[in-house]
C-alpha cells in the first residue's frame, strides 16, 4: 500500500507574526518556517503504517515555491522514501492544492492519503475534504487513533461530544488531529540519509492543473489588544459590574 502525505511549509509555530502596514497579509520575510505540525503527525502516522507492515511506500508531496524542498527534506528525514514537489510561485489556496494533489494522487494511484487536518498559517481546515469530493474517495477528518486491515481502515475521530469511530474502505482521505501520535525527532544520520532520497520536481501546468485563486484577501489585522483586568473586592461586586457594566446577565 502507498500513502501519499501533502506536507505544507509554513511560519514555525513559535513565531509571532506581524501583520502588514498596508494589510494586506502577514510579514513572512526572515521567519522562520517549518512543516506544518498537523504534517509532522501525519508523516509519523505513514512511518507507523510502515514499520507495522501495513504500507509499502511513503511519498511525502508539497506544493508551494522552491524552498519547500526543505520541508520536503525533512518528512524524508522522518523516513518517507521520496518526495514530490509541485513547483509554483503562485497564492496557492485550498481548491488549487487540492486540484494538484489529486493529479498527483491519479499518477501514484495511493492507496491512503493522509493530510493535516488544517494548515497553522490559513487554517483553512479544507484541503482534504476538498480532495475527498475531488478524488469521490471516503474521508475521515480530525482522526485520533488509525488502524488498517486489508482493504478497510478505522478511524477514532475526535468531535464535539466525544469521540466516534467510524469504518473506510480504501481508497480513502484521513486528516489528523493532534493526539494522533507524538512525532518523532528528526536525527542526524537521517537528516544525511534524507538528502540522497529522491525528490522530483514538476510544475502545475504539467498536471493540468489552472491555480488561479479564487478569492481575494481584502484585509488582515491584529486581534483586539486585551485591556487591563480589574480586581473586584467581592462577589456581590462582580455580579453588579457584570449586571450593570457588562451587561452579560
Ligand atoms: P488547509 O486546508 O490549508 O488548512 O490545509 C490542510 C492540509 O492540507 C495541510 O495540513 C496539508 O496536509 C495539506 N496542504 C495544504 N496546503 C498544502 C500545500 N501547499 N502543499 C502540500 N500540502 C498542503
Amino acid at each position: 500500500m502507498k500513502v501519499l502525505v501533502p506536507v505544507k511549509r509554513v511560519v514555525d509555530y513559535n513565531v509571532k507574526v506581524r501583520v502588514k502596514s498596508d494589510s494586506s497579509g502577514v510579514d513572512i520575510a526572515n521567519v522562520k518556517m517549518s512543516m506544518n505540525p498537523f504534517d509532522e503527525i501525519a508523516v509519523e502516522e505513514a512511518m507507523r503504517l510502515k514499520e507495522g507492515g501495513k504500507a509499502t511506500e511513503v511519498i511525502a508531496v508539497s506544493c508551494g515555491v522552491t524552498q519547500c524542498q526543505e520541508t520536503l527534506r525533512t518528512a524524508m528525514a522522518i523516513g518517507a522514501d521520496r518526495a514530490i514537489l509541485v513547483e509554483t510561485d503562485a497564492d496557492l489556496q485550498p481548491l488549487a492544492v487540492a486540484k494538484l494533489l489529486k493529479a498527483v494522487a491519479e499518477k501514484e494511484q495511493p492507496q491512503l492519503i493522509i493530510l493535516g487536518k488544517q494548515a497553522i498559517d490559513d487554517d483553512c481546515n479544507q484541503t482534504g475534504q476538498m480532495l475527498a469530493a475531488l478524488l469521490g474517495w471516503p474521508q475521515a477528518t480530525f482522526a485520533s487513533k488509525l488502524t488498517v486491515d486489508g482493504d478497510k481502515a478505522t478511524v477514532t475521530r475526535e468531535v464535539d461530544g466525544g469521540l466516534e469511530t467510524i469504518s473506510l474502505t480504501l481508497p480513502a482521505i484521513v486528516t489528523t488531529d493532534l493526539r494522533l501520535n507524538e512525532p518523532r525527532y528528526v536525527t542526524l544520520p537521517n537528516i544525511m540519509k534524507a538528502k540522497k532520497k529522491t525528490l522530483d520536481v514538476i510544475q502545475p501546468d504539467a498536471l493540468g492543473v489552472d491555480v488561479t485563486p479564487r478569492l481575494k484577501t481584502l484585509k488582515v489585522s491584529e486581534p483586539a489588544k486585551r485591556s487591563a483586568g480589574t480586581m473586584v473586592p467581592d462577589v456581590a461586586t462582580l455580579v453588579a459590574k457584570l449586571k450593570n457594566e457588562a451587561k452579560v446577565i
